[in-house]
């Protein structure tokens, strides 16, 4: 019974080691995976490298052949199955990823239930995936095949443990693939789970496959010539580097990063709507969202929204409403961000420095910095905290000029009750996903999510459709079958 918790009380889970063809292996040096609500250890993750990384490629190699000659349909049974099996024990998942990476179960509720929604549209693809075909000429007709790709790879941040994996892993096995995951190191566990799922669920083995570790398996994914695919998600840094070397390596690549989203807001935005979104936005996963308001750009007189704001923040609980930061050194890096806007001449409207919980562990309250100046590291860099940085402007105009000035393009928002307002900063922001009067704007399924400029790193989106384009390569077959009578230039 290692995954039975039901509730925040502490609890131990076994060792996170490397599933590669069916089988658990547990090699290379461990370190010990955080609970960051208590900060103590619940587990031993296993650091693999490029011997696993093979062992991983050659059991996925051996199994894809067979799995891609199965009909479409037969592959995307398993993830009915396995939805099935997700809704069973939604509690336990619920709490397995509250404990590994420190969210409310609420949130972490929230993120298992839409990772269930990636699979729905994983389950929908044989209703989708049919090619099209045209007579092109008389006689003769032209055909799409989305086939797979053979064996791909997938590196996933600490932030989304079940979810962020899932966004891949439906459309790259219903695509005939075999997958080989590399999780973060911080959060290992929902992944052991999913695997068990897996199996439960009647994928053959090889075809899911996880080395755990860090730097050194997602290069060797990067290099290794059995991998034909890879999609990162993860912070700009690295998903420029992972982008860098797998394409050299003459793979296919999608590497999703880190983000400084804009929420423009302007002085007719309704008020309890706006604040109650806003604070949503910032808060939400303690602010350790890729989709998180980063800066909020107040346009003329709002302060009577942002006093709103700072009312509603200064009620949060830690613990309860607002969910455990991952690790001490982003507890410095969240503060030093605050520290230094402050410094600079920021108002601390609500203060989160020196926040806690009953349990221990690393916490961070909402902070609300007001008149942050506009080229200050707090206004343009990625925190990844329960930070809003509040800078003042006087036209929209010039709040769209500061939003596309930031290199990042994940996504922005506008607060506004005029059509005119919302049209025009929807068409001119440098946002691959936007929102009027909703802040964090997420695209649903079937919508594609994906960014722009600094935040995404490769063409298109890492799900919906877009993610099955991704993981298949489309063959296009002509044929002829007879000569006609009334031949054109090709028949
Ligand atoms: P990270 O970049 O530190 O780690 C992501 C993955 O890369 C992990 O599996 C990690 O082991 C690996 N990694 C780390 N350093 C590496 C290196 N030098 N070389 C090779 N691999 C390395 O990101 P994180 O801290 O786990 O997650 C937070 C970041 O992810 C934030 O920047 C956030 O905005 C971003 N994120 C983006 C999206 C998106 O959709 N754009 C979604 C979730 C998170």
């Amino acid at each position: 019974m290692t995954f039975s918790a039901t509730s925040y009380a502490f609890t131990t889970y076994r060792d996170a080691g490397h599933y590669i063809g069916g089988e658990w292996t547990h090699t290379g040096r461990t370190e010990d995976v955080i609970n960051p609500r208590f900060g103590r250890s619940i587990a031993k993750v296993h650091f693999g490298g490029a011997e696993e990384v093979d062992a991983a490629v050659r059991a996925a190699k051996a199994a894809q052949k067979a799995w891609s000659e199965l009909p479409i349909r037969d592959r995307a049974y398993v993830f009915y199955t396995l939805r099935e099996l997700m809704h069973q024990h939604l509690e336990e998942l619920t709490w397995l990823v509250s404990h590994e990476n420190g969210k409310t179960y609420d949130e972490a509720k929230a993120e298992v239930l839409k990772g269930i929604e990636c699979i729905e549209f994983g389950c929908s693809l044989p209703n989708l995936a049919a090619g099209t075909q045209l007579e092109v000429s008389r006689g003769v007709t032209c055909e799409l095949r989305y086939e797979s790709c053979g064996v791909v790879a997938g590196i996933t941040p600490f932030n989304f443990p079940l979810m962020v994996p899932l966004w891949m892993l439906p459309q790259a096995i219903v695509g005939g693939n075999a997958f080989v995951l590399k999780p973060s190191e911080q959060v290992p566990l929902s992944m052991i789970r999913l695997a068990e799922l897996f199996e439960q669920a009647g994928l053959p083995r090889g075809i899911f496959n996880v080395v755990n570790g860090g730097k050194e398996v997602v290069e060797a994914l990067c290099d290794h010539e059995g991998i034909e695919a890879i999609a990162f998600v993860g912070s700009t840094k690295v998903a420029k580097l992972v982008y860098g070397r797998g394409a050299t390596a003459g793979k296919r690549m999608l590497c999703l990063g880190g983000a400084k989203n804009h929420l423009i807001v302007v002085p007719d935005a309704d008020l309890e709507l706006t604040a109650d979104n806003v604070l949503a936005s910032f808060t939400g996963c303690a602010g350790q969202r890729c989709m998180a308001a980063a800066v909020m750009v107040a346009v003329g007189d709002v302060d009577h929204i942002v006093g709103a704001i700072a009312e509603r923040a200064k009620k949060m609980v830690t613990g309860k409403d607002l969910g455990a930061i991952t690790n001490a050194q982003s507890i410095d890096r969240i503060t030093g961000y605050i520290d230094a806007a402050e410094k600079a001449g920021a108002k601390v409207l609500v203060d989160g420095r020196n926040a806690s919980a009953d349990e221990g562990g690393y916490w961070v309250g909402p902070t609300i910095l007001d008149g942050v100046p506009m080229d200050h590291p707090a206004a343009r860099e990625e925190i990844f905290g329960p930070v809003l940085s509040i800078v003042h402007v006087n036209t929209l105009d010039e709040a769209i000029k500061m939003e596309n000035a930031n290199p990042y393009g994940n996504a922005s928002a506008v607060y506004t009750t005029s059509g005119e307002v919302a049209r025009r900063v929807m068409a001119s922001v440098e946002a691959g996903m936007c929102g009027v009067n909703v802040g964090v704007p997420v695209p649903r399924e079937p919508f594609g999510f994906g960014g722009w400029n600094d935040s995404k790193f490769g063409h298109g989106n890492i799900t919906g459709w877009d993610g099955y384009r991704f993981w298949t390569r489309v063959r296009k077959v002509t044929s002829k079958w007879a000569l006609q009578k009334d031949a054109t230039w090709m028949s």
